[in-house]
């Protein structure tokens, strides 16, 4: 028996952390994680009525990826169906409910990653496609490249079969009144005084909803997605994090999946995503060991910033140096947990 055990012990050992660990064990070991956005999330700024739909929404979620997941679906499905609920949803700053441009418009960035051989795509930009990370994932698998932008974006996506709406799809009263509240603190004329300084039940701050997820699947394999409208106000065909692979977004199986959320400048500058990854291969770190320490260290320069990651045995952190994130977790027993506000942070992480 005991030469059984080390067998299997050992087998284990030589097999690390790679894609056929869960695989060899007859799989099951599913986990989805994901997050809506960080930033000023306070209980005080909530009313109960909306905390619940955010509780709902982000459940929701979780539990359409770990359908996919439960059936032997792949980590990639997983994520774009989980992000497509809030891409719709018009409570995170994605899809419907993205925030507004300096010129009124919708802006979307997202970008997609494949822990199996570090296959990406990404699009910036896009106006039209009423779901960005499925715009990001035709990019990685049916052209040659990795980033599409703009007009092109819209174009490739379109000619891919995406579903197109009309630019009023993501129209959201909440977004524009954000919106009009930055151009009047800018001074700029004409913007609208149709501001309500803290619209009842709503969070005021306009920094936040960006969504992403991250998943291991029973092959062991995992993906990670990023979806956002970006900044309110932003100009200049401005590009955040979010679509640039390795700064919001990264996948390897042979360190973790990672989802970025806060200010974009500090992700790129930082490269957070990869960084994350980096210390768990070059300095041996654990995934919470490296995802604390990015976003510490992007505490220290005052770049509000939350992750999650995921590695490939099922370990997860969701850190963030903000007052709160809207973040959850699914494992195979399929039961979803929904967190908000910091106090509630507990030790999620070990595997089950
Ligand atoms: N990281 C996003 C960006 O800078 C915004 C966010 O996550 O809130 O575009």
């Amino acid at each position: 028996m005991r030469i059984i055990c080390s067998a299997v012990v050992a087998a284990v050992i030589v097999m690390g952390s790679g894609s056929s660990y869960a695989q060899q064990l007859g799989g099951g070991k599913t986990v989805l994680v994901i997050h809506g956005g960080a930033g000023t999330i306070r209980k005080a700024n909530m009313t109960p009525e909306v905390e619940r739909e955010y509780r709902e929404k982000l459940s929701e979620a979780l539990r359409a990826g770990h359908a996919i997941l439960a059936r032997g679906g792949s980590s990639l499905d997983a994520v774009e169906a989980t992000i497509h609920i809030m891409e719709d949803s018009p409570l995170f700053n994605a899809g419907k409910g993205a925030v507004f441009t300096h010129e009124g418009r919708n802006e979307l960035d997202a970008s997609i990653m494949d822990g199996r051989n570090r296959a990406a795509g990404a699009v910036a930009g896009v106006s039209v496609i009423r779901h960005p990370i499925s715009a990001a994932r035709a990019v990685m698998e049916k052209s040659e490249h990795v980033l599409l932008s703009g007009k092109g974006a819209d174009l490739f996506a379109t000619a891919q079969g995406l579903e197109v709406v009309d630019p009023s799809w993501f129209w959201t009263e909440r977004r524009w009144k954000e919106l009009q509240k930055k151009l009047m603190e800018e001074g700029a004329p004409g913007a609208k005084a149709e501001i309500e300084e803290n619209q009842a039940g709503e969070p005021s701050s306009h920094k936040f909803g960006t969504v992403g997820a991250v998943a291991l699947d029973r092959a062991g394999n995992l993906a990670a997605g990023t979806s956002t409208g970006g900044r309110t106000n932003k100009r200049w065909a401005r590009v955040g994090d979010s679509p640039i692979i390795g700064a919001g977004t990264w996948a390897d199986n042979k360190t973790c999946a990672v989802s970025g959320t806060g200010h974009g400048e500090f992700f790129i500058r930082w490269v957070v995503a990869y960084d994350v990854a980096a210390l768990m291969s070059y300095a041996g770190l654990s995934v919470e060991e490296a995802a604390a320490r990015v976003i510490a260290t992007l505490k220290d320069v005052e770049g509000e910033a939350g992750l999650i990651a995921l590695d490939a045995k099922g370990n997860f952190a969701m850190p963030f140096n903000t007052e709160g994130m809207y973040r959850g977790w699914i494992r195979a027993d399929g039961e979803p947990h929904v967190q908000l506000y910091e106090e509630e942070s507990a030790a999620p992480a070990k595997p089950r």
